[in-house]
């Protein structure tokens, strides 16, 4: 039988479903929230609760936005013709904070991995490839992570637009459209999220048609 109340013993195991917290985490969270004022913990309990109420998918890169279109893609400054395609948010978040990106960018919400059953139709790579048919666009940057769902995931998309510019009856001319990769400083089998702003704006500076 657990000596901690209840309530405590809730907490923690909400904590552990977390990605990245183990037991002890966990425990050491929950006994910290205990020791908070209320007026915080009630802010940090909206804060969670009101979440998935504010946060709406944007309809054309499916980034996460408080309103759709994001600010992003309705933002007239940004070069629209250039879509930065990322796994997940965060990775938007850590590329806007080079601050040397003008373009625009494609959320998939994954990359493909077969081991976990993730499969192209699973992420939004079918969104993307119809954001291209659509015309206009100049250059697709490949950011997914170099490792190997990333580069997976890269490579299929790459094939697909290789499809799509080869494909008959194609209205719109799509030869003009440059494919590029993220290479240059990153390193290999490291994720997007934990890479600095020099190493990442090294990359996009380093970038080569893929
Ligand atoms: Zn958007």
């Amino acid at each position: 039988m657990s000596v901690l109340p209840k309530s405590i013993v809730r907490l923690i195991e909400h904590f552990q479903r977390l990605p990245g917290i183990g037991p002890k985490t966990a425990s050491r969270l929950s006994l910290y929230l205990l020791n908070m004022p209320q007026p915080h913990l009630e802010a940090l309990a909206s804060s969670i609760a009101g979440l998935k109420k504010s946060i709406v998918f944007c309809s054309v890169c499916f980034n996460i936005a408080e309103a759709d279109p994001c600010p992003v893609c309705s933002d007239t400054q940004r070069i629209q013709e250039l879509i930065c395609v990322v796994e997940s948010p965060v990775d938007v978040f850590q590329v806007e904070k080079t601050g040397k990106y003008k373009g625009s960018y494609h959320v998939l919400h994954g990359a493909i991995n077969p081991l976990n059953n993730i499969g192209p139709d699973e992420i939004r790579i079918n969104e993307l490839l119809q954001r291209i048919k659509k015309g206009g666009i100049k250059e697709i940057i490949l950011a997914t992570n170099p490792n190997m769902e990333g580069e997976a995931t890269s490579m299929y998309i790459k094939r697909e637009i290789y499809r799509l510019q080869h494909a008959n009856g194609q209205k719109e001319n799509l030869n003009g459209l440059l494919v590029t990769r993220l290479a240059h400083g990153l390193p290999v089998g490291a994720d997007l999220e934990y890479a600095d702003e020099v190493t990442l704006s090294r990359a996009f500076e380093g970038r080569r048609e893929y």
